[in-house]
């Protein structure tokens, strides 16, 4: 008979291996030729170093500076 505590251990496995699979993904990822936000083309060597990359550089950089402002006013 399985406990509250067989259940949680069987769903906290679960996760674990869902969240290893989603970690071993963004290799097979196919990078984006063209930035998902301004449409330039995002340079080879950008495409090459991080797969699955959507967006050029100026756009992941804005992305990120607006976390960081939205974030510092929690
Ligand atoms: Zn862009």
């Amino acid at each position: 008979m399985a406990d509250v505590i067989d259940i949680a251990q069987e769903r906290a496995d679960l996760i674990l291996a869902a969240q290893i699979q989603a970690a071993r993904a963004p290799a097979a990822r196919i990078s984006a030729m063209l930035c998902i936000d301004c449409d330039r083309p995002i340079p080879e060597e950008r495409r090459a170093a991080l797969p699955g990359v959507e967006q050029c550089i100026d756009c992941k950089e804005l992305a990120e500076l607006n976390v960081k402002h939205y974030r510092g006013n929690l």
